[in-house]
C-alpha cells in the first residue's frame, strides 16, 4: 500500500515526539511492505514564527492532498500575548474546521503494566477499555465571542450553538462504534440546564430505534465526571459535545496514568483523519528530552486502523508498546508513581522500534517453519 501522510510537528514537545513516531511508521511499513510518503509542514506557533499565520495556506493544501495527517501539539507561553485570532491554538481549531473533522475518537485503555501509575486504585482502573467520541467542530469553542468591547471589558460572552445535523452525524458515529464493540452507548449532556443539551438528547432518542442492538443511557456531565473516577469500567462508548469531551478525556487520562498515554483520531465522514496525542505542547518539559512519546506512537496506530484499514499493522504497534511497558521501561511522567527503568523520549522511541523489528524477525522465522 502507498499512502501520503502530512506531518505537522507543531510546538514544544510536538517537535520531539514526532521523529520517533515516524521511525515507528517506517518500521511497520518495512515489515508489511507499505510505503508512506511523508511531507512536513508548519502549524501553530511554529507556523506563526515562520509565516505569520497559525495555519498557513500551504499547510492546509498539503493536508487536503494527503491521505491522513499526523500532528504533534501546538501552543506555548511564547505566543500567549499574540492577538486572539493569531494564537497557535487557532491553527488547530481552524484545521479541524477546514478539514471537517467533526468526530474525535479518544480510546482510554488501562495497560496492565501501568496500573500502578494511575492515581486511582488498581481495582478501579484494571480492565478499563472505553472510547470517548467527542464532537469537534461545534459548540462553545466555535461560538461567537462578544461583550468585551461593548462593555469596556466588564462582561464576556461565549455562545454554544449546535445544529441538529451536527448532533446527528456525531451521534451516528457513537452508535456505529458501539455496535462494533460492546453495544453500549452513554450519551453525556447537561439537559437539566442547557437547551443545546435538550436538543442533543432528543436526537439520541430519535436515532436509537435505528440501532436496536445498542443499549443507550443518558448521563449528566457532572455525574459522568464522577463515575469516570469511581466506576470507569461501566463505560464502553461515550458520546458527547465538544467542551464536555475535552474535559472528560483529560480526566480519563488519569486512568491510564498519564496524559502522555492517550492518542486520538479526528475523523471526517470518509476515512480521512488527523491523528494527534490528547496532550498539549507541555512547555514545562519541552526541550528536555523527557516527553512520553507513546500517545504520539499510539496515534500512528490509530491512523493505520481508521484511515488505511491496516488493522494488523496497528495491533503490532500497540503490542510493541505493551511489550516495552511490560519490560519495565517508563518515561518520567509514568515513573513518578510506578516502577521500572526511567528512559527519555529518544530511548523510549528506540525501544518501540527495536521491539517491532524483533517481532518482525520472529514472525519471519516462524513463517519459514510453518
Ligand atoms: P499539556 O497537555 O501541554 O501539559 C499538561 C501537563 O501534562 C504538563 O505538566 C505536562 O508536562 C504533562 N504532559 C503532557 N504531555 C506529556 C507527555 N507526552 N509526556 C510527559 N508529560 C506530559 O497542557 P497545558 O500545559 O495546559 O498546555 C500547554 C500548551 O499546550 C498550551 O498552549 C495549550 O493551549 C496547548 N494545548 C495544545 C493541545 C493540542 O495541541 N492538541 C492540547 C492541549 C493544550
Amino acid at each position: 500500500m502507498k499512502k501520503k501522510v502530512a506531518v505537522l510537528p507543531g510546538d514544544g514537545i510536538g517537535q520531539e515526539i514526532m521523529e520517533g513516531a515516524l521511525d515507528v511508521l517506517k518500521a511497520v511499513g518495512d515489515w508489511f511492505g507499505h510505503s508512506f510518503e511523508i511531507e512536513k509542514a508548519h502549524i501553530g506557533g511554529d507556523a506563526l514564527d515562520t509565516t505569520g499565520m497559525p495555519l498557513p495556506d500551504e499547510t492546509l493544501k498539503l493536508c487536503k492532498e494527503s491521505d491522513a495527517v499526523l500532528l504533534g501539539a501546538v501552543g506555548g507561553p511564547k505566543w500567549d500575548r499574540v492577538p486572539r485570532h493569531l494564537r497557535p491554538e487557532k491553527g488547530l481549531l481552524a484545521i479541524r474546521k477546514e478539514l471537517d473533522l467533526f468526530a474525535n475518537i479518544r480510546p482510554v485503555k488501562a495497560f496492565e503494566s501501568l496500573l500502578g501509575a494511575s492515581p486511582l486504585k488498581k481495582e478501579i482502573v484494571k480492565d478499563v477499555d472505553m472510547v470517548i467520541v467527542r464532537e469537534l467542530t461545534g459548540g462553545l469553542y466555535f461560538g461567537k465571542p462578544s461583550g468585551r468591547e461593548e462593555t469596556n471589558g466588564t462582561t464576556a460572552v461565549d455562545t454554544l450553538t449546535y445544529k441538529k445535523s451536527e448532533i446527528e452525524r456525531i451521534v451516528k458515529k457513537g452508535f456505529e462504534l458501539a455496535g462494533k464493540r460492546k453495544n453500549k452507548l452513554t450519551s453525556v449532556d447537561k439537559a437539566n440546564v442547557l437547551e443545546s443539551s435538550r436538543l442533543w438528547r432528543e436526537v439520541v432518542d430519535e436515532m436509537a430505534p435505528k440501532y436496536p442492538e445498542v443499549e443507550v443511557e443518558h448521563m449528566l456531565v457532572d455525574v459522568a465526571a464522577m463515575k469516570l473516577m469511581y466506576q470507569p469500567k461501566q463505560f464502553d462508548v461515550m458520546v458527547t459535545e465538544n467542551m464536555f469531551g475535552d474535559i472528560l478525556s483529560d480526566e480519563a487520562s488519569m486512568i491510564t496514568g498519564s496524559l502522555g498515554m492517550l492518542p486520538s483520531a479526528s475523523l471526517r465522514s470518509d476515512s480521512f483523519g488527523l491523528y494527534e496525542p490528547v496532550h498539549g505542547s507541555a512547555p514545562d518539559i519541552a526541550g528536555k528530552g523527557k516527553a512520553n512519546p507513546l500517545a504520539m506512537i499510539l496515534s500512528v496506530a490509530l491512523m493505520l486502523r481508521h484511515s488505511f484499514h491496516l488493522h494488523e499493522e496497528a495491533e503490532m504497534i500497540e503490542m510493541a508498546v505493551q511489550e516495552v511497558l511490560n519490560a519495565g521501561y517508563r518515561t518520567g511522567d509514568l515513573w513518578a508513581v510506578g516502577r521500572g527503568t526511567v528512559v527519555g523520549t529518544d530511548s523510549m522511541n528506540k525501544l518501540v522500534v527495536e521491539r517491532l523489528e524483533a517481532d518482525h524477525a520472529l514472525s519471519s522465522i516462524l513463517a519459514a517453519y510453518l
